[in-house]
């Protein structure tokens, strides 16, 4: 986007023939809550809580954990925000949650299988979420990191509504649970990928990794499918699936995730203006035909050539 369209975002994340995207803040403190606010984000759409706790050593107390979240959450006020579950495990170890040295961490006990071992940490933690909600007046939904199969979305829908939470939802980022989308959507109320990790488990690549870093582009073909996969499990289903992971942040990559049909894009303060404003440059249709084009193409180069105006 040129500098005068960034200047002329209008603060809503929409083509310009107003198909909404919603345009999200990716956070994990109350300075980066407020930096997404400034840059105008419509809300939270990854609130990362194991940023509060890397240092940890103990499990905090739910009213800790309340308070923590709220002072996250207060500058979204009556606005959207997406609180993930805590993400313990390869590239996050928690002192108090993560297991003894396991061979392969990424594909160990990480994320929402810590909790299937010790549901009461989860339990507390949708606790002290749900106060949060209310101590925040934020409209607070809750997703859960690392889900594989339809079985362990349901399982974790239904905690998160035993809590009294209103809205429960899953990441994807695992290529199976990628390819069991519309099944997922069914049992709960929204999916958001994170194209991190699910470009690290699609292409077999160490995310944290340099020497593999090529295969982890977000541009890849292959990626670009199984999102598609997504995007239409949340036309056929009329739930909302977004993206939260770092390829969000790319404005041109904007445009072919809209075009795919997805519904909302999180990334990092920084980028929501240049999102928002590259949205706002494009016709739904346009969209669909970037996408279309970039689906066609058998490398990223050339996935990027095609997603050119
Ligand atoms: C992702 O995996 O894309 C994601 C958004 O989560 P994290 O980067 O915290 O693993
Ligand atoms: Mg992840």
């Amino acid at each position: 986007a040129t500098v005068a369209q960034l200047a002329d975002w209008n603060g809503t994340g929409e083509t310009s023939d107003g198909h909404r995207v919603k345009v999200y803040g990716n956070v994990g403190s109350p300075a980066d809550a407020q930096a997404a606010a400034d840059a105008g984000a419509e809300g939270v759409g990854l609130f990362r809580t194991e940023f509060c706790y890397l240092d940890a050593s103990d499990e905090p107390s739910v009213a800790e954990q309340r308070a923590a979240y709220t002072a996250v959450l207060s500058p979204f006020r009556g606005k959207p925000v997406i609180v993930r579950t805590l993400d313990a495990g390869a590239d996050k170890p928690l002192a108090f949650l993560s297991p003894e040295a396991e061979p392969n961490p990424a594909l160990g006990v990480r994320g929402l299988r810590v909790a299937f071992d010790r549901p009461e940490v989860l339990d507390r933690q949708l606790e002290a979420i749900a106060g949060a909600a209310q101590d925040s007046g934020a409209e607070v939904s809750v997703m859960a990191p690392m889900v594989a199969t339809v079985e362990e979305a349901a399982w974790f829908a239904e905690r998160v509504r035993a809590a009294g939470i209103a809205r429960a939802g899953v990441m994807i980022e695992i290529p199976a649970a990628a390819l069991s989308a519309r099944e997922i959507l069914d049992v709960v109320d929204f999916v958001s990928v994170g194209t991190n990790d699910l470009a690290q488990y699609t292409f077999a690549a160490d995310r944290q990794l340099g020497a593999v870093a090529k295969l982890n582009d977000p541009w890849q073909p292959g990626l670009l499918r199984l999102l598609k996969l997504i995007g239409d499990a949340a036309k056929a289903t009329g739930k909302p699936a977004g993206v939260c992971g770092e390829a969000a942040a790319d404005p041109r990559l904007a445009l072919v995730l809209t075009g795919l049909g997805l519904t909302s894009l999180s990334m990092n303060a920084p980028a929501v203006r240049s999102v928002g404003a590259s949205l706002a440059s494009a016709t739904l249709a346009e969209c669909e035909s970037l996408a279309e084009a970039a689906l066609a193409t058998s490398d990223p180069a050339a996935a990027r050539a095609a997603a050119r105006p």
